[in-house]
């Protein structure tokens, strides 16, 4: 719906109509004034410099005639601003007033620019700020199914596009349109004739310039759709770098990335040939215009019909000086058929329906008392067909720690998922104190959980600022007792920043155990009542394991917990052990139970006593 988008946009400028009013009101000014200036300079020309007598004669003429033309008129108080005693002195005044006219009309043309260029930042801030928070609130099923190189490109490109289309619309919209009526008012006003000629002619120009916007716009969003895919390239290969080193992938990738970089070139370029033939067929077009004007107006002169030199002089000026704004019309045009594009992306993204909602009227979950229960939850991925989870029962009370164990894929970190509601259930329930956790609020549900996974994540901030992330008001005291819970503050004084030590993009400064230390320490210092614990599978030296599993211990004491585990004294110390297969539940017991039962976990738990 093409309106739309101009509509949204208009919507979202609503508050600055102040600003906008205010502009406008500049713009209209600095129209007159630019028009006043063009006149005057004709008046200088003809009259002062060339024939001063007979412009003294026709205004003794004029001013005892009561049927001027509006042509006439108009030339009549302008002379009765500026004639004066001798043509010298008129040209003192002359040359006073087109000087208070130009800088007037530059005064008023910055007002407006100024005044426009805050709208147009304060609008790109706010739409920037729309987005991001539009993608914070989406869920993770759709950043599984987004490339993040594609929203990258569109909070960071398509809106510095929106701004460029914006910022030249702006400027140009407001201002130009009011010229071109006022000068096309005035051709006119001075020959009736001639201007109905040039108004033939100059809606051809307007024709092809609107087709080549078309076309413009066509290539623009093919560009944009390029440039998120070499993002995403490069944001793909730089961050599993190790993986193309290690697969000594270098040159596949580099000639994917030149592959790709050839098509954007072959685009741009070819978007470029179209931008830059626009100015050229306006500006030709324009020129025949002129010249056809040109011919047919110093006829009408040389044969005095009518028309005589001063407004022919005025004429010619007015209209070469049409031809600028109606340039810049069209080049308003192509800024906008690219903003357009951009625009288009941007409130796609913002569309997005937020498929994990909140109830209207959503619980606070002030406190954790006594039981989550699963209850014959069914589970599959949008992109994927089938079931990942079916018919799960399973209850995890207050105090308890509950261990799920299973082949690769079975869909333990799925279970693990849903409980803060990152992905919905298509069938069942979760309960947390008999209310299903759907009409929660997420913030507050999301509150009583720390979740620690396989893959620490990391900020490239201070390993104190890590570790007391969303939790800016943290002590450093409260810092300091969490790392030594976590076994973590013993290699943190190590580091001669300590805690003010800033961790490399995604924790590459760290080890492993590190990292997962540091991961413990961040949840002990939130210190929820539920904990929800992917154990890292990456295998740790003996010690460091060590220190990783007491720092486990001190954050699973007098907390519910759902493990998914891979170690063995985890799962053994655990209130209740659950074996998942293929998405379902095969046993629940204790270790002993689960032992003696000779089923999946007697053969996971064989296998692994005997690798250790
Ligand atoms: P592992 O021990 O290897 O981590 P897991 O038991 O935790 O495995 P899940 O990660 O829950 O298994 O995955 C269960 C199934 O769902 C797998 O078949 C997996 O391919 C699929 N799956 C996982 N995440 C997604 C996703 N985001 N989109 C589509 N399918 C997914």
């Amino acid at each position: 719906m093409p309106d739309s988008i101009y509509k949204r946009m208009i919507k979202l400028m609503s508050p600055f109509w102040v600003y906008i009013i205010i502009s406008s009101f500049s713009a209209i000014i600095f129209v007159l004034l630019n028009s006043a200036s063009i006149w005057l300079t004709a008046t200088l020309i003809n009259n002062i410099l060339l024939d001063f007598d007979k412009i003294v004669k026709s205004q003794m003429e004029w001013l005892n005639n009561d049927a001027l033309t509006l042509n006439e008129k108009l030339k009549f108080y302008t002379n009765l601003i500026i004639l004066r005693e001798t043509p010298a002195e008129s040209l003192r005044v002359l040359c006073i007033i087109i000087l208070s006219v130009f800088f007037g009309k530059n005064i008023f043309l910055y007002i407006k620019n100024y005044l426009l260029r805050i709208v147009e930042l304060s609008l790109v801030r706010d739409i920037r700020n729309k987005l991001y928070a539009h993608i914070q609130s989406l869920s993770l099923g759709y950043f599984n199914r987004q490339k993040t190189g594609n929203l990258t490109s569109i909070v960071i490109n398509d809106v510095e596009h929106l701004q460029i289309a914006l910022g030249a619309t702006f400027q140009k919209l407001f201002v130009e349109p009011i010229n071109i009526i006022t000068f096309v008012g005035l051709l006119f006003i001075i020959s009736w004739k001639l201007a109905l000629i040039a108004l033939i002619i100059i809606p051809l120009a307007g024709i092809a310039v609107i087709g080549i916007g078309k076309s413009i716009r066509r290539k623009s969003r093919r560009t944009q759709k390029k440039v998120a895919d070499i993002m995403q390239i490069l944001s793909e290969t730089l961050s599993s770098i190790r993986i193309v080193k290690a697969f000594a992938n270098e040159n596949n990738e580099i000639i994917k990335f030149s592959k790709e970089s050839k098509n954007y070139f072959k685009l741009l370029l070819r978007r470029g040939r179209l931008d830059l033939l626009a100015g050229p067929i306006t500006e030709s077009f324009g020129v025949v215009i002129g010249v056809i004007l040109l011919w047919y107006g110093g006829t009408e002169v040389l044969m005095q019909r009518g028309l005589n030199p001063e407004d022919f002089i005025r004429f010619i000026l007015i209209l070469f000086s049409i031809l600028g704004p109606i340039k810049q019309m069209g080049n308003v045009n192509l800024r906008i058929q690219t903003g357009y594009a951009s625009a288009e992306r941007i409130f796609s993204l913002l569309d997005t329906p937020i498929d994990i909602t909140e109830n209207s009227n959503p619980i606070q979950l002030k406190s954790f008392n006594n039981y989550i229960e699963f209850k014959n939850l069914s589970f599959e991925y949008e992109e994927t067909e089938g079931l990942v989870l079916s018919n799960i029962n399973f209850k995890i009370n207050k105090g308890e720690v509950v261990a799920i164990v299973g082949p690769s894929g079975a869909g333990k970190s799925t279970i693990a998922d849903l409980i803060p509601r990152f992905y919905d259930p298509i069938d069942g329930e979760i309960l947390i104190d008999q209310e299903n956790i759907k009409k929660l609020s997420l913030v507050s549900l999301r509150k009583n959980m720390g979740i620690v996974t396989q893959d620490v994540i990391l900020f490239n901030d201070t390993i104190k600022n890590n570790i007391a992330y969303a939790q800016p008001k943290a002590t450093l005291e409260s810092i300091i007792n969490a790392c030594k819970a976590a076994n973590a503050l013993e290699f943190i004084e190590e580091i001669p920043e300590g805690f003010e030590a800033i961790i490399g993009e995604r924790g590459v400064k760290l080890s492993g155990g590190q990292k997962q230390r540091i991961a413990i320490a961040r949840a002990l210092l939130k210190n929820p009542p539920i904990l929800i614990l992917d154990e890292a599978t990456s295998s740790l030296d003996t010690e460091s394991e060590k220190k990783v599993q007491t720092a486990i211990e001190a954050l699973l004491k007098d907390r519910t917990a759902l493990i998914i585990a891979h170690r063995l004294s985890t799962v053994q110390s655990a209130n209740k052990i659950i074996t998942i297969e293929k998405g379902r539940i095969s046993e629940i017991g204790t270790h002993n139970e689960l032992y003696s039962n000779d089923g999946l976990y007697r053969k996971l738990y064989d296998i692994q006593f005997l690798k250790t």
